[in-house]
């Protein structure tokens, strides 16, 4: 069986001109019936890797899947393409399940996919010896390790395949596993000397950025309203943040919806539909929202407080950008969920470990180093290369307008004039009751405790700030006493914009005027109108279909097309996503669409 074939059918069927260099090596290690396990990061294109191996050999395959929600999203997917594919799971009846395994008997189902309680019951496996069964996958393999959060003890029992069904290739796939969890994979799957493929998680297109958790809110207001149509997802520590955040963008014309396990299932997951089929441009949500969520279009994730883990805060980025296209990353941090995650921790019996994690990732966010350098080597890809794309490389992370901070501090300087020293103002601004601010009864001042909500750490690097930009005076010869400066009266009376650096090392070069506002990475998909007509289009095709519309194009297909503007079958095929079956299905009209913009009609 040749890769030529398989070639032919990822152009014919998924409109796809070449494969990614670990997909082809996968094929080819599957036709030649080996084991394998495939770690490629999230949008990395692991589907592929036993999709077409299932339309090149005969009879069918088993995808085993652990959610239903992935299940369908393939499933669309693959018959939108015009294959023949297939779940068995409870939201099927009875006699619709019968159908569906008829038609397998028959040989004429390609891909089957079964949830891991399915595949270890007795009956399907009687169903399975009337088949010729080609590839057994099991996609999200990393559910069979106890030690990682998405552990499914059905997948344990997965051990018996590799006997029942001699001679049948088995492939494990997932994007989210350390050492650890991928000898666990192996071991358990009983996998006969599998080749391990194994790409870098490194997700380029996802620009990182960390900022302070301060006037979070206005911040994610304007992020989102300077993307347009953009989907995004907003992840908060609680669920009565993501209601409250729902509210606020709603009161704000922004079309959201929040999602959280103390919702009505049913809720729950009209929610998650809107969001899918774009009906709602933002999902607040706590991180019960996710795994499940294939939707290729999700431009960007914000995390409204600091997570408790790298693993967990790298897999919820993922969740963006992946169709390849930017996606933008934003995290703001702050002490008080620091402290609340702490506190989390503190019943554990791995009180120990979940600290030393949540340091880590606070010390990620704290960094001043390239952010995904931090990332992979915190996953043990030893880099030592710098990105490109994060705030910290672009170097223009972290000026932000701290004009509010700077007038608290700056009022209880006035307040305590000539008696302040300086090593106390951040303990002060903190609400901080060590020996020497209660011997200077320092606590009795209004402004005690009045900025609580940032670090003390970065109460320094303020204080630091204010006085190198002159708003502060340190009396040196007076024991570093505190004071205020001709420019601190315009803060604290004519509210001047105080603009500040987060880290102590930026002080220094912080001489530039404000850096222009960023673009957002993905504008320039805006700039066209011809984007959003046929973005238009897509939905207006997807709902009359039933589907999501990422599922019908990605956006990197849309994109394509804009840049080529196809006008014609031939052209419209050149196009990265478009196969034959879509082609005939939706070409035309979106043919049709490209010409009336250029004003051809
Ligand atoms: P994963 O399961 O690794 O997260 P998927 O299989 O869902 O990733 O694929 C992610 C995206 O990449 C999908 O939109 C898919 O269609 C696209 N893709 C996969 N392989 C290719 C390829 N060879 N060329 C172009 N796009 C591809
Ligand atoms: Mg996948
Ligand atoms: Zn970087």
């Amino acid at each position: 069986m040749s890769i030529n074939k398989a070639k032919e059918i990822l152009k014919d069927v998924f409109g796809y001109p070449h494969f990614r260099p670990t997909q082809q090596k996968v094929i080819e290690a599957v036709l030649q019936k080996k084991d394998c396990l495939v770690l490629m990061p999230t949008g990395g294109g692991k589907s592929i890797c036993f999709q077409i191996p299932a339309l090149v050999l005969p009879g069918v395959t088993v995808v085993v899947s652990p959610l239903i929600a992935l299940m369908k999203d393939q499933v669309e997917a693959l018959k939108l393409n015009g294959v023949e594919a297939e779940f068995l799971n409870s939201s099927l009846t009875d006699t619709q399940q019968a159908e569906i395994i008829k038609r397998t008997v028959d040989g004429e189902v390609k891909l089957l996919y079964v949830s891991p309680e399915k595949m270890n019951s007795e009956s399907f496996y009687y169903i399975l010896q009337q088949c010729t069964v080609s590839l057994i996958a099991i996609d999200e393999a990393h559910c069979i390790s106890s030690w990682g959060h998405d552990f499914r003890p059905d997948y344990k029992k997965l051990g018996y395949l590799k006997k029942q069904f001699m001679g049948v290739p088995i492939m494990a796939l997932t994007a989210t596993a350390d050492p650890l969890t991928q000898d666990d994979i192996v071991v358990q799957l009983k996998l006969d000397k599998p080749i391990i493929f194994k790409d870098s998680f490194s997700r380029p297109n996802i620009f990182i950025e960390v900022q302070p958790a301060y006037k979070r809110k206005e911040a994610i207001l304007s992020f989102i309203q300077q993307r347009g149509e953009e989907s995004g997802i907003l992840y908060c520590l609680s669920k009565k943040n993501t209601e409250d955040l729902s509210r606020f963008l709603r009161s704000n014309g922004v079309a959201s919806g929040y999602y959280h396990a103390g919702m009505d299932p049913l809720i729950r997951n009209r929610v998650q539909n809107d969001f899918i089929n774009d009906r709602i441009k933002v999902i607040c949500a706590t991180i019960a929202f996710g795994m499940g969520i294939d939707k290729s279009n999700v431009r960007w994730v914000i995390h409204h407080n600091l997570p408790k883990n790298i693993e967990g805060y790298y897999q919820e980025i993922g969740r963006s950008g992946r169709d390849g296209m930017p996606a933008h990353a934003l995290l703001f941090y702050g002490v008080q969920d620091y402290n609340v995650l702490l506190g989390f921790n503190d019943q554990s019996e791995r009180k120990v470990i979940l600290n030393a994690r949540l340091d880590r990732m606070m010390h990620f966010a704290q960094s001043n180093h390239c952010r995904r350098k931090l990332l992979l080597n915190y996953f043990g890809e030893w880099t030592q290369n710098d990105c490109g794309a994060c705030d910290n490389c672009k170097g223009q992370p972290a000026l932000f307008d701290g004009t509010v901070l700077a007038q608290k501090a700056l009022s209880a300087v006035a307040r305590l004039q000539g008696k302040l020293p300086g090593e106390l103002l951040p303990q002060i601004m903190t609400g901080n009751k060590t020996p020497e601010v209660m011997a200077g009864k320092f606590n009795a001042i209004k402004t005690f405790g009045a900025g609580a909500d940032v670090s003390i750490d970065d109460w320094q690097r303020i204080v630091n700030q204010l006085v190198s930009l002159g708003y502060i005076k340190v009396e040196y010869q007076l024991g570093s006493i505190l004071a205020l400066t001709p420019l601190s009266q315009k803060v604290l009376f004519d509210s001047e914009r105080v603009m500040l650096h987060r880290l102590d090392e930026k002080i220094k070069r912080a001489k530039k005027p404000a850096p222009k506002k960023r673009l957002a990475s993905t504008t320039f998909r805006q700039e066209t109108g011809l984007f959003e007509r046929l973005r238009q289009l897509r939905r207006t095709m997807a709902v009359a279909q039933g589907v999501p519309p990422y599922i019908l194009f990605s956006d990197a297909t849309l994109t394509e097309m804009v840049q080529q503007r196809p006008t014609n079958e031939r052209e419209m095929k050149e196009i990265s996503g478009v196969g034959n079956t879509k082609w005939e299905r939706y070409g035309q009209a979106f043919v049709n669409e490209i010409k009336a913009f250029e004003g051809r009609f």
